[in-house]
C-alpha cells in the first residue's frame, strides 16, 4: 500500500476501527510521544489517557523530557513520568503520538511490542502494528478526538481541554495553513464541553516571565533581516540566556514573533548548544514550505513549522541553509493568496 492510499478516508476509517478494536481488547497502555514535547504531544497524550481511563484501562505516560513549564497546570500533566528508558514495560500496548519513528521518542526500550502509531507528519516510517497517519490533520489532537468519538467516550472537560490545547498550539494559534472546517468543528465541541478559549489562550501564550520578555527584546535586537526583509534570522546562545536570566525552555514560541511583521515570510532560529549541536527551528507563512528544507537536513515537521539538529560550527551550515530558505520563499510566494 502506498502513502496516498493510506490517507484515503476509507482506509483511514478502517484503521480507526482496528485501533478501537485493539484498545477494547487490551487493558494496560503505555503512551508516549516525541522528545521535547510540545502542546500537541502533551494534549494528544493526555486526551488519550483520560479517554482510556474512562474505559477502565490502566495507563502510564512516559516522556523523555518534561512538558514546558506553562503546561504544568493542565490536568494530568503531573502524572507524566519522565524517563529516557523504560526497563520493564507492564503494558499490553504502546500508543505513540506524532513521532515519525520510535527513536524520536528519546525513550529506549519501546521496541518489539504491540504499537499503535498515530501521527499527522509527513515521513512517518509506519513502525506500528497499526499506523494511523493523516497529514491533513492540523494537530494530532484532531485524530485523538476522532478516536475518542469512535470509542463512544463522552467528551469530558479534561479530554476537551487537551484536544483544544493540541489544536491551539499546533496551528500556531490558528495561523498555520493546515486548518480546516474539521478543526473548528472539533474546537466548537470542545468549547461546548466546557473549554474557555480566552483562558486557554492566556495560559498558553501569555504566561511569560519578565526574563522571557527581556529575552524577546535581546533576540529581536540581534535579529538579521535578509532577502529584502523576507527572511528573519534569530540566534540564541548561552550569553543571551545568562544576561536575561532565562533558560532554553523560555525560547518556546519566540520564533513566531518575526512573522508578525508583514514583509517577513520565513524565520530561521539557530539555537547553539554547549555541546556544539545547533538546533534549527523554521517557521513560514502560507505556501512557503520549510518542511522540505528541514527534511533535507534530516529533520521534518510541517509546511509552516519544521526543525532539525545539525553539528556545528554555525558558519559551516548557515549560508547554505539560508539560501535554501530564500529559494523556498521565492517558490512559495508565487502561489500566495491575498493578505
Ligand atoms: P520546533 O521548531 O522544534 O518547534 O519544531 C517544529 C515542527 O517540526 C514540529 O512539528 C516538530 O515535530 C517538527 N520537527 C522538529 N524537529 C524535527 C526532527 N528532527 N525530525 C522531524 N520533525 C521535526
Ligand atoms: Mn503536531
Amino acid at each position: 500500500m502506498n502513502r496516498s492510499e493510506m490517507m484515503t478516508p476509507a482506509t483511514s476509517k478502517a484503521v480507526v476501527d482496528e485501533i478501537c478494536d485493539a484498545i477494547h481488547a487490551r487493558r494496560r497502555f503505555l503512551i508516549t510521544s516525541h522528545a521535547r514535547p510540545d502542546g500537541d504531544s502533551i494534549g494528544s497524550q493526555l486526551a488519550m489517557a483520560y479517554a482510556l481511563v474512562a474505559l477502565g484501562k490502566e495507563v502510564r505516560i512516559v516522556n523523555a523530557d518534561p512538558a514546558p513549564e506553562h503546561y504544568m497546570e493542565f490536568p494530568g500533566v503531573d502524572h507524566i513520568e519522565i524517563a529516557r528508558e523504560v526497563v520493564e514495560i507492564d503494558a499490553d500496548a504502546l500508543i505513540v503520538m506524532e513521532s515519525g519513528d520510535l527513536a524520536r521518542t528519546g525513550v529506549l526500550g519501546l521496541e518489539g511490542r504491540f504499537t499503535i502509531n498515530i501521527d499527522h507528519h509527513q515521513g512517518n516510517t509506519n513502525y506500528g502494528s497499526l499506523n494511523w497517519l493523516d497529514e491533513s490533520a492540523a494537530a494530532c489532537g484532531e485524530l485523538v478526538f476522532e478516536l475518542v468519538q469512535k470509542l463512544g467516550i463522552p467528551l469530558t472537560v479534561e479530554i476537551a481541554t487537551h484536544v483544544y490545547l493540541a489544536i491551539l498550539t499546533d496551528t500556531g494559534s490558528f495561523h498555520h495553513s493546515n486548518i480546516t472546517p474539521r478543526t473548528f468543528d472539533i474546537c466548537r465541541q470542545a468549547v461546548e464541553a466546557g473549554v474557555y478559549p480566552a483562558a486557554m489562550a492566556r495560559r498558553v501564550f501569555d504566561s511569560n516571565s519578565f526574563g522571557k520578555l527581556k529575552l524577546i527584546g535581546a533576540l529581536l535586537d540581534e535579529m538579521d533581516l535578509l532577502d529584502e526583509g523576507r527572511l528573519a534570522v534569530l540566534y540564541l546562545n548561552d550569553d543571551i540566556l545568562n544576561a536575561t536570566g532565562t533558560t532554553y525552555n523560555d525560547t518556546e514560541g519566540l520564533i513566531n514573533l518575526p512573522l508578525t511583521a508583514r514583509e517577513i515570510q520565513a524565520v530561521a532560529f539557530f539555537k547553539l548548544g554547549a555541546d556544539g549541536d545547533i538546533r534549527v527551528s523554521l517557521r513560514s507563512k502560507y505556501d512557503v514550505d520549510v518542511r522540505t528544507v528541514a527534511s533535507r537536513h534530516g529533520g521534518g515537521g510541517h509546511k509552516n513549522a519544521a526543525g532539525f539538529t545539525v553539528k556545528g560550527p554555525l558558519d559551516g551550515v548557515r549560508d547554505g541553509l539560508l539560501k535554501e530558505i530564500v529559494d523556498a520563499i521565492e517558490l512559495g510566494i508565487q502561489t500566495r493568496p491575498n493578505g
